[in-house]
């Protein structure tokens, strides 16, 4: 990893885009509780590239229902119910996310971790009234977390009763899979989707140019931290300025490290670009749990995923690590 001292600078979550024969065809809407953005730029032989957006979302507002923490239809909230109970059926989508989920708890040795259920609910940062929990709380919620999960065909057991499920840190990037790979079976040459600041772009910008994202200054929201051209890939930031809240001066954020139930300390964002919007959703969080430090040394062990750490050095200044291979399609702004 290469560390490169900061220079004044830029970020927020803006798509510089290039290219377009016809459109670009937008679509947006809110799902998974953030603005998710479908841009079709080259439609191929495509016809009714609208009502194709359309249906997209509305398949997205089906994961909406499936990945709520309450309602009937709510695959979360039925596993919550039976947990340390009987197996339930779950959704096929759930199912995938789920899977994937585990699968990155292991490539992650647990910084991401999906079974953060009880821990969320008791900082409360999806809530009106965030707060620091009582510590007694946290060990006893911290149990749950490591609580096991079991799978029979489609069907799902929460091993202990408590146990609740938190898709916040994969499930945007899912919804982006899903979009763009729609879109591509249907026919679509060029697009880039996003959900909240997570986004993949596909095709090729027709300008000659290649698609390029701002990624959000952590600390000067108006502002770039730096451009990265991104090309074909999957990009997605986390960070302890999207949802926190402040106490005696100290920052309190919603990324949590599931060692020790309190919010991450060792970095402030972390972008990561992969070839999957999965990927490098739930990636971007556990860097964030691992910090600069582990999560520079885990970029340099993990081939096919490439990052952009920012953190506070021991001085107190802003300073970024880099995977290598991003450096040319890197810019400080
Ligand atoms: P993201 O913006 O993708 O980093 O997602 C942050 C969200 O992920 C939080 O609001 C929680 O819902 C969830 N989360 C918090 N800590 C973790 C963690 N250690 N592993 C997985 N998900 C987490
Ligand atoms: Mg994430």
């Amino acid at each position: 990893m290469k560390k490169i001292q900061l220079l004044p600078i830029l970020m927020g979550v803006l798509l510089v885009v290039s290219c377009v024969k016809k459109g670009p065809w937008k679509g947006q809407e809110i799902v998974l509780g953030t603005a998710v953005t479908i841009s079709v730029h080259d439609c191929g032989s495509v016809k009714g590239i609208e009502s194709k957006i359309e249906d997209i979302f509305t398949e997205m507002k089906e994961l909406d229902i499936l990945w709520a923490y309450k309602g009937e239809e709510s695959d979360l909230a039925l596993l919550a119910d039976n947990a340390g109970g009987e197996s339930q059926r779950i959704d096929q989508y759930t199912f995938d996310l789920l899977a994937k989920g585990l699968q990155f708890e292991q490539l992650t040795d647990q910084a991401f971790n999906i079974r953060m259920g009880p821990i969320k609910e008791l900082w409360g940062f999806h809530s009106p009234n965030p707060q620091i929990p009582d510590s007694a709380d946290i060990g006893s919620a911290l149990a749950l977390v490591d609580g096991g999960m079991f799978f029979a065909g489609k069907s799902c057991l929460l091993g202990l009763a408590g146990m609740k499920l938190d898709v916040g840190g994969i499930g945007k990037g899912f919804a982006v899979d899903l979009a763009v790979d729609k879109l591509i079976d249907d026919g679509v040459k060029a697009g880039l989707i996003e959900a909240g600041g997570d986004l993949r772009a596909f095709g090729a910008p027709r300008t000659g140019e290649k698609w390029r994202i701002g990624v959000r200054h952590p600390r000067k929201p108006d502002e770039f931290y730096c451009i990265l051209n991104i090309g074909e890939w999957a990009v997605a930031t986390s960070g302890d300025y999207q949802q926190y809240f402040e106490v005696n001066g100290k920052r309190y954020h919603h990324i949590i490290d599931p060692n020790t139930g309190y919010p991450s300390t060792g970095c402030v964002s972390a972008t990561v670009l992969a070839k999957t919007c999965t990927e490098a959703d739930a990636i971007a969080t556990a860097l964030m749990v691992m910090g600069a430090e582990k999560g520079g040394r885990w970029l340099e062990e993990n081939p096919g995923y490439f990052g952009l750490i920012i953190y506070f050095d021991e001085e107190g200044n802003l300073t970024h690590l880099i995977s290598p291979e991003l450096e040319d399609s890197f810019s400080l702004h």
